[in-house]
């Protein structure tokens, strides 16, 4: 029964809806996407086993997520076979991406080289979601725990053949990128330890004369010149990365570059307490946020654990939990912020990786394969799990992803396949096309398991050396009948 009280207030709320579907609410202002560089689902049970003594605390398995699996290999690659990985413990070696093609696929839509920043394979450059976003008059920005110009990041943001340039890739994200927030390690001042260093690198940041234009407050642009983007403000010290996050501070355009060389923890020396002279990847996130929710029109913000990666290469469990906690933490931070600034209405937000590192699984059985499908299991809070390492590079292991907020039911209808253990899965690819198509940029097609639609070179010689093998192997067998 209506009362006279909400006969009053029903015309009103229908003008609040009407005015919020006129205004967009299915397209989401702000985006995030969080990445765990080398993490698969091993390592956030091993981080969360180490952390809480428990499995499931992790967004990747809280209600309210839409959580799915989604696949990774590169252009170099001939795609993700479920029933192959499952049957053959090698096959997980095979096929797998590096973190510069994975960087270009999530940022681009297109499947590219491993190396690639930015590029497809005839080496021109693609549109990365910063541009999308620029274009759409969002603000934009990169952040992350490894060196700035970086594969994750440079993937985001710059474009370049080959993603060891740092110097270059750094110089295109300062001085010619539109973004608003650029933030990561690669100081040419400190060690991995955070100490001081004999002799400066600046390779990171550009170069010597880059970080000091940076220096001076000149880089990036002319603050009297009209249509060019404002010049960086440079913070470099725990202090302002804090102020940064709680508001203290502030910058139209702000190039974040903690006090230490590769890494914020992970290259510190084997043994030695945490560095304390750098931020968290969670205030760096507080304070990007902060900057980029200045525009009106909203943003888009990646944001980069890149280190779970260095450890698994090094096969260090205890740094890889250290890094995936910190990472998660960073990932509360942002639940925090988006829920304290217009909801899951008005924003969404994607966690997941870029590749699994290391091929981490619980402990074979005498004798046995390793299996990546057996949970892991614990010994308490604080101590390390039951889990070996059993590779030293990327594999092609399907990754976690979770997405929550505007259209985070459209990232789950992209998830066609289905693997037997991970459920059903989606392309890196698919994150991309999708926000631009919440973005109202055109439609996205679930991309499957289409292998690459142009082969590289390395994959196309890999192919006709198996194919002449096949043949010579053939020749050979019927010679012998
Ligand atoms: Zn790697």
């Amino acid at each position: 029964m209506m009362t006279r009280r909400t006969r009053v207030a029903l015309p009103a709320l229908l003008a609040v809806l009407l005015a919020s579907l006129a205004s967009g609410q299915t397209r989401p202002k702000n985006v995030i996407i969080m990445i765990s560089d080398g993490c698969g689902f091993n390592q956030i049970d091993a981080a969360g086993l180490w952390a809480n003594g428990a499995l499931d605390r992790e967004v990747y398995r809280q209600s309210g997520w839409t959580r799915l699996a989604m696949s990774t290999y590169s252009a170099d690659g001939t795609g993700y076979d479920p029933t192959r990985f499952w049957a053959d413990a090698e096959y997980a070696k095979q096929n797998s991406t590096d973190s510069a093609a994975s960087a270009t696929a999530m940022a681009t839509g297109t499947k590219t080289y491993n190396g690639a920043i930015g590029v497809g394979l005839d080496k021109k450059p693609l549109v990365n979601l910063c541009q999308v976003a620029e274009k759409l008059g969002k603000a934009s920005g990169v952040i992350t725990s490894v060196p700035l110009s970086h594969a994750t990041p440079a993937g985001f943001l710059a474009h370049n053949a080959g993603r060891g340039s740092y110097a270059e890739i750094a110089r295109e994200m300062i001085d010619e990128s539109a973004a608003d927030v650029v933030m990561g390690a690669g100081s040419p001042l400190f060690d991995d330890n955070g100490k001081t260093r004999e002799k400066p690198d600046y390779q990171y940041v550009g170069g010597d004369k880059t970080w000091a234009q940076l220096r001076a407050g000149r880089a990036g642009g002319d603050a009297d010149a009209d249509g060019k983007p404002d010049p960086w403000t440079l913070i470099e010290s725990k202090q302002q990365f804090e102020d940064l996050a709680s508001g203290n501070l502030r910058a139209k355009r702000l190039f974040g570059v903690p006090q230490v060389a590769t890494t914020l923890q992970e290259g510190r020396a084997k043994g030695a307490p945490r560095n304390d002279n750098v931020p968290t990847l969670g205030v760096m996130a507080q304070g990007a946020l902060n900057v980029l929710s200045a525009d009106p029109d909203g943003f888009f913000l990646m944001i980069e654990g890149g280190a779970i990666d260095w450890a698994g290469h090094s096969n260090l469990l205890d740094r890889s939990v250290e890094e995936e906690t910190e990472f998660n933490q960073a990932a509360e931070a942002v639940v925090k912020w988006v829920e304290a600034h217009g909801g899951w209405e008005q924003n969404l937000v994607i966690v997941t990786g870029d590749h699994e590192t290391g091929y981490l699984c619980a402990p074979k059985p005498e004798g046995g394969k390793p299996n990546a499908g057996t949970r892991l299991t614990g010994n308490g809070k604080g101590q390390l799990p039951n889990a070996e390492w059993n590779y030293k590079s990327h594999t092609n292991s399907l990754l976690p992803f979770a997405a929550r907020g505007v259209g985070a039911d459209r990232l789950a209808q992209m998830a066609v396949l289905n693997d037997p253990v991970r459920g059903r899965y989606l392309d890196n690819t698919d994150m991309p096309n999708t926000v631009r198509e919440l973005w109202g940029l055109g439609q996205a097609e679930p991309a499957g398991n289409k292998p690459p639609a142009v082969k590289s070179a390395a994959t196309k010689a890999a192919e006709k050396a198996a194919a002449d093998k096949a043949a010579a192997d053939k020749a050979a067998a019927d010679k012998t009948k």
